[in-house]
């Protein structure tokens, strides 16, 4: 039998008021895995295949990565795993892949997508080994800073034609679902149009913030002249959960932002579906869900929303915080 302790950690995140937020784990490494169930993750949200990328010397090969894809699916099963493509560029620059010349601005540069739309041979072989491992488990993937509706497009149908080609050799596929890290200002007031498109949302709060507020995520200097939760990150990211919601697509959120329990209230009265952070963070959120009751969230999350800077709001959700746990 199960101690009460592990039933609280393995148990879902359901409030008072009986909604339930899908607490998912953000992997890294594959020496993550095995947290992933120590600590009752709802599945993996956020699989960063970078790792695989910048160990390697001239870049992983269909079977490696097939043979990663499948250990993680093994794990997560039979929750959900969600694989994201290569998101190298920015800050994580490959020696075997440089993007040449050098870039002033990494960050506004060739990184994510973009990179995989210009390598299509490196992109093809990590659709196929993602393709693969999806009939191990309970797969999905998606691709990170989107910035545009042809992107997400190109993207698809370039998985749609990896996806004949493995059927054509004799691969039986199931359906995978496709959806895209929202971590661009242009994809959050796209919103609307990508619901149309992607199977689902996972907000990407890290870029959303750097690339919203113009400050480097890695320059101290800047990114304390704006204190998080800034207004405008907020106004965002309610946006992109209201138009998910109308479109009937899920949306999960993935940054630093969704382990934050001040901003729990926030998640939960829009109705995200699952939050994705480090494993060791898992059970301390579970706890914090179980305690809120979404009507009170509301009510106390609009107020909050009402004041103009970034301190009076936090303080408004401190204050709620507070009530709940
Ligand atoms: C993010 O941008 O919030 C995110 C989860 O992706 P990464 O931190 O890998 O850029
Ligand atoms: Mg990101």
């Amino acid at each position: 039998a199960l101690t009460q302790e592990a039933r609280e950690k393995q148990g879902p995140a359901v409030t008072i008021d009986g909604q339930q937020v899908r607490i998912s784990a953000n992997v890294e490494l594959p020496e993550d895995l095995p947290l992933i169930r120590e600590n009752g993750a709802d599945g993996v949200g956020l699989y960063r295949t970078e790792f695989l990328f910048l160990r390697s010397e001239k870049g992983p090969s269909e079977e490696e990565q097939f043979a990663l894809y499948r250990e993680a699916a093994e794990w997560a099963k039979p929750n959900r795993l969600v694989i994201r493509t290569l998101d190298v560029g920015g800050d994580k620059l490959l020696p075997w892949l440089s993007v040449r010349p050098l870039e002033t601005n990494p960050f506004l540069g060739i990184r994510g997508i973009r990179l995989s739309l210009q390598r299509q041979e490196l992109f093809r072989t990590q659709l196929r080994a993602i393709l693969r491992a999806s009939t191990q488990g309970n797969v999905a993937l998606m691709f990170p800073m989107v910035t545009d509706v042809s992107e997400f497009r190109r993207a698809r149908e370039l998985l749609g034609r990896v996806r004949q080609e493995l059927e054509a050799e004799g691969h039986r596929l199931e359906d995978v679902p496709c959806g895209m890290m929202i971590e661009t200002p242009a994809a959050a007031l796209m919103a609307d149009l990508l619901a149309e498109e992607a199977d689902f949302f996972s907000i990407g709060t890290n870029d959303l913030e750097q690339y919203t507020l113009a400050v480097d995520r890695l320059n101290d200097r800047v990114s304390s002249l704006y204190p998080s939760p800034h207004p405008a990150v907020l106004r965002l990211i309610q946006r992109i959960v209201e138009e998910a919601r109308k479109h009937g697509r899920p949306v999960g959120v993935c940054g630093e932002m969704a382990s934050n329990l001040a901003l729990l209230p926030f998640f939960v009265a829009l109705g995200v579906e699952e939050l994705s952070m480090g494993s060791v963070l898992i059970p301390r959120v579970k706890t914090a869900v179980r305690r809120i009751r979404v009507a009170d969230a509301s009510e106390g999350v609009n107020a909050a929303l009402l004041r103009k800077e970034a301190p009076e709001v936090l303080e408004g959700f401190n204050r709620l915080a507070e009530h709940f746990y």
